[in-house]
């Protein structure tokens, strides 16, 4: 991400989603001048972490930018895990502010590929929802997006040959294969596949090895990414994460 000082931004409104979800939308004089199209990108939001009296830093995407409205919304999933992140999210109000960096670079499927896998848990909907949206009207494939509880549903408009499948895990710190299960189980299309994929470490892991080994997808055209990992704050998570990429290649 380029060195730029965050924004100090201030909450206008907020609601949930779904049971598990919470759209908090941000604005402010500082939120002007924030590059347009950077939905899916990531963001760094500073919140306060209570137990140790200061801020940390904490991960989130761009869900939608309205340049216009001079607005950004931010979905998160409520973990319930105790996390700075988390908590901050369940009680904003309108008027709380946030410092916010970014966004950082974003990363889309390749939308001139043959066929399009997205897979992701919670804390992936937010950019799969955005790489949804911007698929072309022929394209064929799948989503898969594991959510805590069928209420976490959440509407979308697809091509006519591209299916949503939901699975539903209400212990993922417990049961972390049903995502991958899912996705093996759908048929492998002809044709050369762009896929995205970002969830819970382990469960990045098998996916990875599922798209790069067995399926022989080229490097260039997975995406696979770890956005948190179980019984792990941020901070541990990234080293964790750093190990990983340094011996995956
Ligand atoms: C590029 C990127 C984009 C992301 N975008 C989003 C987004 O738009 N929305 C979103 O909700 N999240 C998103 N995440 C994930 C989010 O950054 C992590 O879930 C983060 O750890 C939450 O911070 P926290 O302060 O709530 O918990 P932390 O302090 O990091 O962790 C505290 C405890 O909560 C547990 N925990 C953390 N996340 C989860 C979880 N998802 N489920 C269950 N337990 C958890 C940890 O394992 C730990 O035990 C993204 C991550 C990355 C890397």
């Amino acid at each position: 991400m380029p060195k730029s000082s965050p924004r100090k931004l201030t909450v206008i409104s907020s609601h949930q989603i779904t049971p598990n979800m919470k759209r908090i939308t941000l604005g402010g004089s500082a939120l002007e001048g924030f590059p347009p199209n950077q939905e899916s990108a990531y963001i760094k939001l500073q919140v306060p972490d209570e137990r140790q009296d200061s801020l940390v830093t904490r991960t989130y995407t761009v869900r939608n930018y309205r340049e216009n409205l001079n607005e950004l919304d931010v979905d998160f999933f409520l973990h319930g895990d105790g996390g700075p992140a988390s908590a901050w999210a369940s009680r904003a109000q309108a008027g709380d502010e946030i410092a916010v960096a970014g966004p950082g670079g974003k990363k889309l499927l390749d939308f001139s590929a043959d066929w399009f896998v997205l897979a992701g848990d919670m804390t992936a909907l937010p950019a799969i929802s955005v790489n949804i949206e911007q698929l072309p009207d022929h394209a064929r494939g799948y989503a898969v997006i594991e959510i805590l509880h069928e209420s976490d549903i959440q509407a979308f408009q697809t091509p006519d040959a591209f299916e949503i499948h939901w699975v539903i895990n209400p212990t993922p710190e417990k049961e972390n294969t049903l995502l991958l299960d899912k996705v093996m189980q759908l048929p492998w299309l002809e044709g050369n596949p762009s896929i995205w994929a970002a969830c819970e470490f382990s469960s990045m892991r098998a996916l990875r090895r599922y798209f790069k080994q067995d399926k022989n997808v080229p490097k260039k055209s997975v995406y696979v990414s770890s956005y948190w990992k179980c019984g792990l704050s941020e901070e541990q998570h990234k080293k964790i994460k750093r190990t990983d990429a340094e011996t995956a290649g």
